[in-house]
């Protein structure tokens, strides 16, 4: 019954890592996949997550049970926590809702499916260009994805302008998808100054706010910092989404450990938003898995744990930084380069910085 199906596409990022293992060469690089990677090439584990998770190999009272339909209590109040502020008004008020999903890309796919279903507008904005499973996460959860503009190739910087005119024009009440920082791919993103008016538009349009926040301590080496725009966003009092990943900054990408947070207008709603995310995970995976969010509960708990995190991930984010220096190279902004300007003596020192360029 199946002998007619059509072979389909490998996925554009996922598909370079299938091509790449296959690959026998001794010499083969992959710069396909966004995971980080040392000095030396390779995949890194914290220290503070084999800790972790060596605490929870000892612990005898820790059964293999389900999981609630939201997953891991404590890891979805700490999770919120650590986005919103642990002063966060929202927090206090009871308004936020938070549901552990499956990375940041199941929790993109969980509030969709909310959205669909219980909001009234379907249309959502993402920015061009966006990570390129955003269009498709968002129209199988069926919402209708339109584009807004981001970036400017001239500037290499934020397009603002067109920014602001596409979501002044956008429909009242549609939802808007923002990265919260480190936008993917362009790692542009706008100053606070900027942030604030886009506040300002997004709220007196009623558009609706859902942040991606992948890469929370990554942009700026701060998880304070890098939360900023997002608690400036809930410090109005208004309602947004919120998904979270800690696939990069606590390298957790197997895991699949990420959560959804819906901060509602009032704590009676948040208990009624909360009874329909279940409906919505119920018939999808049931319930989420447990090693991941014990390990993130487990360091984020405890005041010495968490400092040794972020000095793990301060040291991430620097040297991600530190790849983006001058190598005093010159080129067109196109990459385009004039092979005859090359020679047996340069080659070498070419070949080096590009490859610590794109090995971020
Ligand atoms: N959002 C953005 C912007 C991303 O770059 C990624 C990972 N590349 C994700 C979400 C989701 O990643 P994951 O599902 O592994 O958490």
């Amino acid at each position: 019954v199946f002998a007619g199906i059509a072979q389909a596409p490998e996925d554009p990022i996922l598909g370079v890592t299938v091509a790449f293992n296959k690959d026998p060469s001794p010499v083969k690089v992959n710069l396909g996949v966004g995971a980080y990677r040392t000095e030396e090439g390779k995949p890194l584990v914290l220290n503070v997550v084999r800790c972790a998770e060596q605490m929870l190999i000892n612990d005898p009272s820790r059964y293999k049970e389900y999981l609630p339909i939201t997953g891991l209590a404590e890891f979805n109040k700490l999770s919120a926590k650590l986005i919103f502020g642990a002063d966060s008004p929202a927090i206090q008020e009871n308004r936020v809702v938070t549901v552990q999903c499956l990375s940041g890309t199941g929790s993109l796919r969980v509030g969709g499916e909310f959205l669909a279903k219980h909001y009234h507008e379907h249309t959502i904005y993402i920015p061009t260009p966006t990570w390129g499973n955003h269009p498709k996460i968002f129209t199988l959860a069926g919402l209708t994805a339109r584009t807004y503009r981001y970036y400017d190739p001239a500037t290499r910087g934020l397009d603002f302008n067109g920014l602001v005119e596409d979501l002044s024009s956008a429909p009242l009440g549609s939802i808007v998808l923002l990265h919260a920082c480190a936008h993917n791919p362009t790692g542009v993103d706008p100053t606070v100054d900027q942030w604030e008016k886009i506040r300002q538009l997004m709220r007196s349009k009623s558009l609706l706010p859902f942040f991606d926040s992948a890469y929370q301590g990554f942009a700026s080496g701060s998880l304070d910092k890098d939360a900023q725009p997002v608690r400036m966003f809930v410090a109005d009092g208004g309602e947004l989404l919120m998904a979270q990943s800690y696939a990069k900054n606590m390298g957790l990408y197997g895991e699949r450990v990420g959560a959804l947070s819906i901060v509602c207008g009032s704590a009676d709603v948040a208990v009624r938003v909360e009874s329909q995310l279940k409906l919505v995970i119920r018939p999808m995976y049931s319930s989420p898995p447990l090693h991941g969010p014990s390990v993130v509960a487990t360091i984020l708990r405890d005041s010495e744990m968490f400092n040794e995190w972020t000095v793990e991930l301060k040291a991430m984010a620097d040297r991600i930084i530190s790849m983006r220096q001058e190598y005093h190279i010159y080129m067109t902004s196109d990459g385009r380069i004039s092979m005859a300007g090359l020679n047996m003596k340069n080659l070498p020192h070419l070949a080096d910085a590009i490859h610590a360029a794109v090995t971020k």
